[in-house]
């Protein structure tokens, strides 16, 4: 069973690049290597675009509409570092070179939302996987010799909803429409 993580009649969403299983599984491969036991689960890897929160039926709607016809690029991700914030312990996956397509996609999927008062947050966009929380380990700091390599072609909106397990994500929808 899972229960929304919004309060009544909203859904808690985001906008995030969705890994397919083989770059899920490498993803998870190298968390388990560097992280070990943790507390992000493999089924939850993923990379958040948009954090759009508790949002009402009204405004998905909104959304969905400006999101209709947005331009997603055709890029890879080269996923080659790691990094770490302090401050929430986070252990992240990430690339030396982020292509420059992928901030200005950010910056579209925002300029859309903003036309339906939707209010993008103020720290600026960086593209990381979470792989660990309340991360202790120590963090490798060379690049990786076999970077994971993600083809993107698509962006997905997720639900985020809460199990006994913990938080678990469901993608409601992709764009471009397949
Ligand atoms: P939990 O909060 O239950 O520990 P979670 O953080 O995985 O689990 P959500 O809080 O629903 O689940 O977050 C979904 C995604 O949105 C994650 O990638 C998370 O980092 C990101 N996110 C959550 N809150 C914010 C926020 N205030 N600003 C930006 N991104 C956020
Ligand atoms: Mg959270």
């Amino acid at each position: 069973m899972s229960l929304s993580n919004a309060p009544e009649g909203q859904r808690r969403l985001f906008l995030a690049l969705w890994p397919e299983e083989s770059e899920r599984q490498q993803m998870a491969k190298l968390a388990a290597q560097v992280a070990g036991r943790r507390q992000v689960r493999d089924a939850n890897l993923h990379l958040t675009l948009v954090f759009l929160g508790a949002t009402t039926p009204d405004q998905l709607a909104a959304y969905q509409t400006a999101l209709a016809d947005v331009a997603i690029p055709n890029l890879e991700l080269a996923l080659d570092r790691y990094g770490y914030w302090p401050q929430p312990r986070i252990l992240w996956l990430g690339s030396n070179r982020t292509p420059p397509e992928l901030y200005e996609l950010v910056a579209e999927l925002h300029r859309r939302l903003r036309g339906c008062g939707f209010v993008p947050e103020r720290r600026a966009f960086q593209a990381h996987i979470t792989l660990a929380r309340r991360f202790n380990g120590s963090v490798p700091t060379e690049l990786l010799e076999m970077p994971v390599r993600w083809q993107v072609n698509e962006i997905a909106l997720v639900e985020s909803l809460s199990s006994p397990e913990g938080s678990r994500y469901e993608v409601v929808r992709r764009w471009p429409e397949g």
